[in-house]
């Protein structure tokens, strides 16, 4: 850990730029969320650039990323959330009535984007579209997985974005794990 913590400190210094790649090195990522392994954003260590998040992340949001670097440019996150272009939003007005109680669809429920599809909320399971940036062009929603949140919060206030979503939902009390569950990938203490 403490070679690491020295390397990363040495790229600093020796880079013009440093930029995080992946969920983990921007936010934290799983581990970050353990009482025993001391890890965390690399932003806490050392000043970064900027960040390209996701689990990992998508190879068009690497593609875009690098191209604006080559053109020195600065690199730009989408700052929408992933139901803004998600095929399941439909009509969804985001008044959601029915109780949210589960995080994944059982095999038959799982949905594939026809004209009878609708959004997880609506039917019951957890969703984290609402508060997760877009930029992954809805890889888990295709295969009929609700989204986990691996592209971090749309805006740096996560923990109030949450508590908005929050108030929108009306959430079972088995889903109340929020740091398992709705920090899973991104702490809401943010530094970049
Ligand atoms: S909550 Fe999920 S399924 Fe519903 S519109 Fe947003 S991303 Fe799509
Ligand atoms: S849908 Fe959500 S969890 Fe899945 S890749 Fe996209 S941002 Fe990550």
């Amino acid at each position: 850990m403490d070679s690491q913590i020295e390397l990363l400190k040495e790229i600093r210094n020796n880079a013009k730029k440093v930029y995080a790649l992946g969920t983990c090195a921007a936010f934290g990522g799983i581990l970050s969320l353990s009482e025993k392994k001391k890890a965390g954003a690399i932003s806490d260590i050392v000043q970064i650039d900027g960040i390209i998040p996701g689990c990992p992340p998508p190879l068009k949001l690497i593609g875009n990323c690098l191209i604006r670097l080559i053109e020195n440019k600065e690199i730009e996150l989408s700052e929408k959330n992933l139901c803004s272009s998600c095929p399941l939003r439909g009509n969804n007005n985001m008044l959601f009535e029915k109780q949210i109680y589960k995080l994944n669809p059982s095999g038959d429920e799982i949905m594939s984007l026809d004209e009878n599809s609708n959004c997880f909320l609506n039917n019951g399971i957890l969703c984290l579209g609402p508060i997760t940036r877009e930029g992954c062009d809805y890889k888990c929603i295709e295969y009929g997985i609700p989204c986990e949140g691996c592209l971090g919060p749309v805006s740096k206030d996560y923990t109030s974005n949450l508590i908005n979503f929050l108030s929108l939902v009306n959430l079972s009390k088995d889903l109340r794990k929020y740091k398992g569950i709705f920090y899973r990938f991104s702490k809401p203490k943010l530094k970049w």
